[in-house]
């Protein structure tokens, strides 16, 4: 095999034959690929001819890059196949926004724009309304990358193909997790595919419903732990080290392989043109610490000529990576994690070290948004047809914030990681536009309308709207 783990922190080597998640002194694993002889082999034109390829392992968005991820051997590899997601540029045209048909109760504000801008109850449109998304958030080369369209419904599909695949071919029978939800889910998923047992810890009352249904209907032990993601997660660690299961959480360095993918894929989206910025949400921060070995790589290799800045969105409630970056990482912060977005609700991140590395790699930053923020940037998400859970709508927001700030200039071009689906959390999209949402007060709310079955009712709840 041309590719080892490496300590990020004291620089020893492991074989990837061993089963193990950290150094002996304690530090994270990297995976380390041969770049010099990589340099040779890969090229713009070999991941471009493999587009379109409709078997595995190139139909997967994943493995169309493995000598990038794992140079296996394809009949290893456990795939859906993964990846290929849409990229999306929002359009920047004016159009009606739903929420001007609303008739909660007024008055509610508009926007942040809007701050005493009020509007009385129904019937009342307002030009900011009706912005385009890329209008609204203030840039015009928006784009969007829509990872809540892989097979269940977050990114974590990515790094679960390379990470279940490892399992696999280490002989482990069972794989575990610590998740907030999505890496429950789509590691319920991977593992039935390949014929192994799993089982999940989640914080008890703190995931949302679409995700815990996956991790049931797909056949995963799941346990609900009484406690929070951060305490489920040191939970996972032991029992995985006592009872000789597969730990596939982001402290796997195998599963943020997979993650770098995103990175890749959307690069050869762009035609490998390097945007200014990528903005993403940040929890456990593997999908941070992954973008930034995927750009560093891909700058090692010759594939790119400059890296874009990355800019780590964390909820306000759940801002340790935000803390530790205004203290220059001089210090490695936690907190008590609180946020509307479960995904990202996390105190304790676990891939800190890596992340920071992956800041200081690309110029990168850390933002924090407000949960009001998040659930408005998600409701024009949404409203623009895109659709994404709470947490990625963080990113949409962080980047709104970034732009307003003039961090983010209004000619650059920026890519936004939507990281999940829509559906995942009904729960949060039915609160918000039912105003039920304790603590917020919903800018774009599209309230459903009772009305009695008759057609004169019908003109009525559509008077002047049409
Ligand atoms: C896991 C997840 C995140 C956070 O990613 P990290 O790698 O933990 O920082 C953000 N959004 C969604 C939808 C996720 O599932
Ligand atoms: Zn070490």
């Amino acid at each position: 095999m041309d590719f080892k783990l490496r300590c990020i922190a004291c620089g020893a080597e492991y074989l990837p034959q061993e089963i193990r998640y950290n150094c002996d002194c304690g530090g994270l694993l990297d995976v380390e690929h041969d770049l010099d002889s990589l340099r040779e082999q890969v090229s713009r034109e070999l991941f471009d001819n493999r587009l379109g390829d409709l078997a595995l392992p190139y139909a997967s968005g994943v493995w169309r890059y493995r000598e990038l991820i794992l140079p296996l051997d394809e009949r290893a590899i456990v795939s859906r196949p993964e990846g290929n997601t849409n990229l999306y540029r929002p359009s920047t045209a004016l159009r009606r926004g739903p929420w001007s048909f609303g008739t909660c109760p007024g008055p509610f504000v508009l926007g942040p724009k809007d701050q005493g801008r009020q509007v009385q109850g129904p019937g009342q449109d307002s030009g900011h309304c009706s912005l385009g998304l890329s209008n609204w958030l203030g840039v015009d080369d928006l784009y969007l990358k829509h990872e809540g369209e892989n097979p269940t419904g977050s990114f974590k599909d990515r790094g679960m193909t390379v990470g279940v695949t490892q399992a696999k071919l280490l002989g482990c029978r069972a794989v575990a997790c610590a998740s907030t939800g999505n890496t429950s889910a789509s590691l319920a998923a991977y593992a039935a595919l390949a014929g192994l047992s799993a089982i999940v810890f989640v914080p008890q009352g703190q995931i949302a419903f679409g995700k815990l249904s996956q991790a049931l209907a797909y056949g995963a032990k799941t346990l609900q732990v009484r406690g929070d993601f951060d305490t489920a997660m040191r939970l996972v660690r032991q029992t995985c080290d006592e009872l000789g299961i597969y730990l596939l959480n982001s402290v796997n360095p195998f599963r943020l392989e997979g993650q770098k993918s995103i990175v890749f894929e959307a690069l050869q989206q762009l035609g490998w043109e390097v945007p200014d910025w990528i903005v993403l949400p940040a929890g456990n921060l593997g999908n941070t610490s992954a973008f930034g070995k995927a750009l560093y790589e891909l700058k090692e290799l010759g594939l790119i000529g400059r890296m874009p800045r990355l800019a780590a969105v964390q909820a306000q409630g759940a801002n340790p990576f935000y803390r530790s970056f205004l203290g220059g990482f001089q210090q490695r912060e936690s907190v008590e994690a609180r946020t509307i977005a479960t995904a990202i609700r996390i105190g304790d991140p676990v891939s800190y070290p890596r992340a920071v590395r992956a800041l200081r790699w690309t110029d990168g930053l850390v933002a924090e948004v407000t949960d009001q923020e998040i659930m408005d940037a998600k409701a024009r998400v949404d409203a623009a047809g895109i659709g994404c859970e709470p947490a990625s709508a963080a990113a949409v927001a962080g980047a709104k914030k970034l732009v307003e700030a003039s961090v983010i200039g209004r000619k650059e071009k920026v890519l936004v990681i939507l990281t999940g689906h829509l559906l995942k959390d009904p729960q949060a999209t039915v609160g918000y536009h039912l105003e039920k949402l304790a603590g917020l007060t919903p800018a774009y709310a599209n309230c459903p309308v009772a009305i009695e079955p008759t057609l004169e009712a019908v003109q009525e709840a559509l008077e002047g709207r049409l």
